[in-house]
């Protein structure tokens, strides 16, 4: 219909003299006019909906629009939308109690954010003051967001044009099976050289030079990389051993997303500080922070700690967290996504992998998973390059646009496809996104060399 077509396109038209979009080309951006959402799934002008299989940035873990929600962020914003970070005030008190109890061990107290990347900012000052150590070391594959420290602890390319202040951090590899940086056969061999190599990074940097390591428990952004076990207790040891304060980053994986409500706990494992974010609120309303142990809260017992936001504890996000957090509880989400992980989205995605040559792996855990791409399973070859762009992403693009075409909102990085759907989404939607994804997964096919 002409009226909605016409819509669509003062919105888009607005979007595209105005809004300045991240990590794009400005001119080479179409992005799609979206004009609402629900659950599992957004819509646009047109009323081509979409089954959002990327949860919007890996966020939305109780789906779009949950009425609970919704409704208590309208009763706090009718009642008090905002305080200064220095008052107490019942909500956030609430959010932080009902995080800290979630969250593993003695990390029992909460400095908020807005959101991820604040929080893994926080995370390194808190460590680098606890120790009076200037060096962090972080993964090459990894991602822990775009400010100033945060994007130089990022592994992955784009640190590329951001790195000139690089001072203290250090990358190392991490464990990853499939692509082994270590020439293992196994996941046990994997893990006990990515210790090793992770062990002489830190004696030839000097473990007296040394703050943190910064790990995301399960990799989300370069691709759904769980450790194989004993790596993240091996770590812990390590950092006790050399007094290296261990951070954790589950802003991606964090409440839910890989069936726990913090991915550590898959492993027994506790950080001295993790960071978080996404799900904590949906991203109803932006929120992230930093859960600090009892040993590093008493270094600031008499020291004023040097950082604060304006925003930090805002009430309406953390009126969001505790309506999420009680959402999550009373429903089960938790369970549910550990269930829709092992039960149908794991045995579904496995049963595709066995038809299309173009899957190489299948991993992940809850509603957290990753279909890595080749163009032959032998030499297990991406089906794009590191970092391709253009024409040499073309399979991915393609492959991206067939998965929309069938009503798939997929979420695409490198040579892989994430697959983060709601933690809430339902056995049917799980079905219609697996038929989608087969569908799209000829159009990779086509490019592999059988
Ligand atoms: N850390 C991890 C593991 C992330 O996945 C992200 C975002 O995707 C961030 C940090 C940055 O969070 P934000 O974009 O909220 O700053």
């Amino acid at each position: 219909n002409t009226a909605a077509a016409d819509e669509a396109a003062r919105v888009k038209a607005a979007d595209r003299a105005h809004v300045f979009h991240s990590w794009s080309a400005q001119e080479l951006i179409d992005p799609l006019a979206v004009a609402g959402a629900e659950g599992a799934y957004f819509w646009d002008y047109e009323g081509n909906r979409y089954l959002d299989f990327s949860s919007a940035l890996v966020y939305t873990n109780i789906g779009y629009q949950h009425p609970k929600v919704v409704a208590a962020i309208q009763e706090q914003a009718g009642r008090l939308c905002t305080l200064a970070p220095g008052f107490a005030v019942d909500v956030r008190s609430e959010a932080a109690r009902l995080i800290a109890e979630r969250t593993p061990g003695d990390l029992d107290k909460v400095f908020f954010t807005n959101g991820g990347a604040e929080a893994v900012e926080n995370a390194v000052r808190m460590a680098r003051l606890h120790t009076g150590r200037p060096k962090v070391l972080s993964a090459y594959r990894s991602y822990h967001g775009a400010t100033s420290t945060a994007i130089n602890l990022t592994g992955d390319a784009r640190r590329f044009g951001n790195d000139s202040a690089t001072a203290g951090v250090v990358h190392f590899w991490g464990p990853f099976a499939y692509r082994s940086p270590f020439y293992s056969a196994t996941p046990a061999e994997e893990c006990e050289r990515a210790l090793r190599h992770l062990e002489d990074t830190v004696v030839f940097e000097g473990p007296g030079s040394i703050a943190a390591i910064v790990l995301e428990t399960v990799g989300g952004a370069p691709g759904v990389l769980v450790h194989p076990d004993g790596y993240l207790a091996g770590v812990r040891e390590l950092c006790d051993r050399y007094g290296i304060v261990f951070v954790l980053d589950e802003v991606m994986v964090g409440f839910g997303r890989t069936g726990r409500w913090f991915a550590a706990e898959h492993w027994g494992v506790t950080p001295d500080l993790l960071c978080f974010a996404k799900g904590v609120t949906s991203g109803y309303v932006p929120l992230g922070g930093v859960a600090v142990s009892g040993a590093i809260a008493a270094s600031f017992a008499r020291r004023p700690y040097p950082g604060g936001l304006t925003y930090s504890g805002h009430v309406l996000a953390c009126a969001a967290a505790v309506a999420t957090i009680g959402v999550m509880e009373e429903e089960g989400v938790v369970e549910q996504s550990a269930r829709t992980g092992a039960e149908l989205l794991g045995p579904g995605l496995r049963t595709l992998a066995g038809r299309h040559p173009s899957v190489g792996e299948v991993r992940g855990l809850g509603t957290f998973w990753a279909l890595e791409l080749v163009r032959d399973r032998e030499t297990r070859e991406p089906l794009v390059p590191y970092n391709a762009s253009g024409a040499d992403n073309a399979p991915m693009a393609e492959f991206a646009a067939a998965c929309r075409k069938a009503g798939l909102w997929p979420l695409t990085a490198g040579n892989r496809i994430h697959i983060a759907p709601p933690c809430t989404i339902a056995p049917q939607d799980v079905a219609a996104g697996l038929e989608a994804l087969d569908a799209a997964l000829a159009v990779a096919d086509a490019h592999t060399a059988g």
